[in-house]
């Protein structure tokens, strides 16, 4: 099962985020695996220049403050939980 680097949780199915675009010059090194909720936040909470110039390594991210509340929150979320509720 994948793992989202983020959240460090195993999930289903993995996304992956280029940390530095291709056309700035990212290669296939610049990419972290995401589940799909962490990858929508990302996007959701930064704006893509944000993201390019002040969260472009996985540490940034995980220390942005912006997303604390949400790491917290994820972590509580197994992946029996999100399974059950899916089902409704
Ligand atoms: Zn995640
Ligand atoms: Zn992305």
């Amino acid at each position: 099962m994948p793992r989202c680097q983020l959240c460090k949780r195993d999930v289903e199915q993995i996304t992956v985020h280029h940390l530095i675009p291709k056309q700035k010059g990212g290669t296939s090194e610049d990419t972290i695996n995401l589940c799909l909720p962490c990858h929508k936040t990302i996007h959701a909470y930064f704006t893509n220049t944000e993201l390019v110039q002040e969260y472009n390594t996985l540490q940034k991210l995980r220390d942005a403050e912006r997303l604390q509340k949400y790491l917290k929150w994820i972590a509580k979320r197994s992946i029996e939980s999100l399974k059950v509720r899916r089902k409704k």
